[in-house]
């Protein structure tokens, strides 16, 4: 089969990429070149955290999200056989810390966990000075305690989508540049041209918010440091009734730093309020990031439907899959494995999925 995907970012490469796999010919349609791309994808922290997320979400993106962190290790392995690419993935864990007046946050998150996800709870870690100083030590000149959460994960996003496109252009993956107008049944409107295939998978993300009437988007902005002064391993979280700053490490001294969720779909650029939150947070938690450069400013929309989860709507002929929201990285290998089930007629899956006939597309 000849299957067209609208959007080339996370989802629109991985499924071309498990496409190509299963035999078919692909043709991956992007506003944007593989290198270039705008999406979500590219600015996200990339940090695999079911235990941070469970707080906020549905205990399906916990236990995805532990069989997600599993699928990434084995489709890195295979990519780096495909590829010869390595891409960085801190599969250490991560750390939550709180400042002195905060630090009765601590005690009440573990509680929280212990109300989400009973016995399993117990992973969570409490650290003292000389366990914190053990495992992240210059955390420890500034936090004499830390929670610890063994099972998360970080990916380098931006290599890994420059290697899966490496890996869809050797497999024989087509790209082709161009604003998609409209997505439907066997065809996309593509810069003015009809483009036929035998299926459409519609992944465009919040670029897609035209077409799909309760997708919203979620504003979420990140800076991107680099810190030769500063080494952290993993992702740090620093906790605070109000404001939850997050540190993703990336390889060379280099981190994404991000906080806000905002309820606006504008892409606009970073503000200077949200620049400075963010970055007087950094310097709070390190006084090495006083040195750091900014390399770059995002704002982007994280595609959301209204409960928060991903769905998948199925129209003869076209498929609309979206609502990663912030779990994008965390739930795509599930996500990715009910899309490719249901291309074989396989029904079975964790996430909701819509059944419509083909008159019915907006
Ligand atoms: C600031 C921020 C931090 C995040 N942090 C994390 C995190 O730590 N962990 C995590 O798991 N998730 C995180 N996410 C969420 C994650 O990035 C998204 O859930 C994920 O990228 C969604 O994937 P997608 O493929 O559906 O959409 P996208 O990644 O946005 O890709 C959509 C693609 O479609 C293309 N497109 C859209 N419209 C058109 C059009 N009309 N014509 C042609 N092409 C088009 C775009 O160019 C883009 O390439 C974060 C998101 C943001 C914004």
């Amino acid at each position: 089969m000849h299957i067209g995907i609208a959007g080339g970012g996370l989802l629109g490469r991985l499924l071309a990429w498990q496409l190509l796999i299963a035999g078919h010919q692909v043709t991956v349609v992007d506003r944007d070149t593989p290198e270039n791309s705008a999406g979500a994808c590219r600015v996200a922290a990339a940090m695999l955290a079911p235990w941070s997320e469970v707080l906020k979400a549905e205990t399906v993106v916990f236990e995805q999200g532990l069989n997600g962190i599993a699928q990434w290790q084995q489709w890195l392995a295979q990519l780096q056989q495909e590829t010869g690419e390595q891409v960085f993935c801190s599969d250490a864990g991560s750390v939550l810390v709180a400042h002195r007046q905060d630090r009765a946050e601590l005690p009440r998150l573990r509680r929280d966990w212990q109300h989400c996800l009973g016995d399993r709870a117990a992973a969570v870690q409490v650290l003292d000075g000389a366990a914190l100083a053990a495992l992240e030590p210059e955390l420890a000149r500034q936090f004499s305690d830390a929670l610890y959460l063994p099972d998360e994960a970080c990916l380098d996003n931006v290599h890994l989508l420059a290697v899966l496109a490496t890996a869809l252009e050797k497999r024989g993956g087509r790209w082709y540049v161009g604003n998609i107008e409209q997505a439907g049944p066997q065809c996309m409107q593509v810069s003015g041209e009809r483009h036929v295939f035998d299926h459409v998978l519609d992944v465009r993300g919040f670029g897609a918010h035209e077409a799909i009437a309760d997708l919203r988007g979620v504003r979420g902005e990140v800076l991107w440091v680099h810190a030769p002064e500063v080494q952290l391993r993993r992702p740090v979280r620093l906790v605070h009734p109000r404001y939850q700053l997050y540190i993703a490490p990336r390889p060379d001294h280099r981190y994404v730093i991000g906080a806000t969720e905002i309820e606006s779909e504008q892409e606009t650029p970073v503000t200077v309020r949200s620049s400075l939150e963010l970055l007087s947070a950094l310097y709070a938690v390190h006084r090495g990031f006083a040195e750091a450069t900014i390399e770059h400013a995002f704002a982007r929309c994280r595609p959301a439907y209204p409960d928060n989860l991903p769905r998948i709507d199925a129209y003869p002929g076209y498929w609309q899959v979206n609502g990663l929201y912030r779990h994008g990285y965390l739930l795509a290998p599930s996500l990715v494995s009910q899309v490719m089930r249901l291309l074989q007629n396989k029904e079975e899956g964790p996430w909701p999925v819509r059944q419509h006939l083909a008159e019915s597309v907006a």
